[in-house]
């Protein structure tokens, strides 16, 4: 079985050849990404691998299928990039819904601790032999409340990690669920008695720009918001115009809006034009990493095999499990 993996990074490699030379699944890694002029790479392939921002849009899908592929799979949760209309079921489209909620709650605990002991400046200092600690007092978590929105999987290891720091929880989730100890609330009483904000709710046309100018000015002055989840919940002008106005203690964001042209790739030689995002870097209280909360060696190895699983299972036995019906 032969498939065609786009949008390859160095760090998918190892991964991906451990679980598909067992299964004798041939890959051929592409760096380039899934779109109308490179979908002909896929023809003669029995399926295709690919990742958040290759586009699977209706030209992509016919040259797809008249090239003989037999199925998408997706190598990541999401599939917003997929045209489930124009597919109309034509071919299967896998997914790999959990890999490691561990891995996206423990980088959000990593910026939050980041963030408030300013190890990011200490790093940078030290390196310099600056041993001056002017400017970097931060502030104790124990005791603290933490508001958590959405409390599915990512969610819940956040509030087990928040526990374990002694913080107060307060939760709010569109369908609550039972969780021991933690108090549900509203989005106001939320945003409004928070210390720290953590947004683990998926981006839909209701969660879009949930955290906006009204909505920052309901937080606390000195109010920490914390975004791995997906970049448009945040208004990145209404941030960094609050950020600019001293309304907010900082933020740490692993997601930006505008991410798709930018994020996983190099651009340390090129003058980038997004001035929102560039602004909010430049910003002592802001930490930005490059959508990389699911970037653990487990996660990597749960991702591959959970693939190379739907791959195989369907090929060889028929099984469809983790189709993604949207
Ligand atoms: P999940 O489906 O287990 O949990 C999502 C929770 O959000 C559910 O409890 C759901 O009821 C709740 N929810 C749905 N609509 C809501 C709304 N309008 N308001 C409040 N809550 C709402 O998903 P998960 O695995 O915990 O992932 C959470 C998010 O994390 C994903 O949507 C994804 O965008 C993001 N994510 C980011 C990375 C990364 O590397 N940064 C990796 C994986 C996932």
């Amino acid at each position: 079985m032969k498939i065609a993996f786009f949008d390859t990074k160095a760090y998918d490699k190892p991964s991906f050849e451990k679980y598909a030379s067992a299964c004798g699944v041939d890959i051929k890694f592409y760096e380039t990404k899934l779109t109308e002029d490179t979908a002909s790479l896929a023809a003669g392939f029995d399926g295709v691998c690919v990742f958040v921002n290759d586009t699977v849009s209706a030209p992509v899908i016919d040259a797809l299928i008249e090239g003989g592929c037999k199925f998408i799979a997706l190598r990541c949760a999401g599939f917003n990039n997929v045209d489930f209309k124009h597919l109309a079921g034509r071919i299967p489209v896998f997914n790999v819904p959990a890999y490691s909620p561990h891995s996206v709650a423990e980088h959000a605990m990593a910026m939050l601790l980041t963030s408030i002991r300013r190890i990011h400046k200490a790093y940078i200092r030290t390196r310099d032999f600056n041993f001056s600690l002017n400017g970097m007092t931060g502030f104790d978590l124990h005791g603290k409340t933490v508001g958590v929105v959405g409390t599915g999987k990512i969610g819940r290891c956040f509030i087990d990690i928040c526990r374990g720091f002694g913080m107060k929880i307060l939760a709010y989730d569109k369908y609550p669920a039972d969780i021991p100890d933690v108090t549900y609330t509203d989005t106001d009483t939320l945003f409004r008695e928070s210390d720290i904000i953590s947004l683990h709710c998926p981006l839909t046309d209701e969660t879009y720009h949930m955290i906006d100018g009204d909505v920052i000015e309901k937080m606390k002055k000195r109010a920490i918001i914390i975004n791995t989840s997906r970049g448009a919940l945040i208004d990145a002008q209404a941030l960094l115009a609050a950020i600019k106005e001293r309304r907010l203690g900082g933020a740490c964001l692993d997601v930006y809006e505008d991410e798709n042209d930018l994020f996983f790739e190099d651009y340390s030689n090129h003058i980038v034009s997004d001035d929102v995002l560039a602004r909010l870097i430049s910003m002592p209280n802001v930490i930005v990493t490059s959508h990389q909360a699911f970037l653990t060696e487990d996660a990597l190895d749960n991702i591959a095999e959970t693939t190379i699983d739907n791959i195989v299972g369907y090929v060889n036995e028929g099984t469809e499990s983790n189709r993604v019906t949207a």
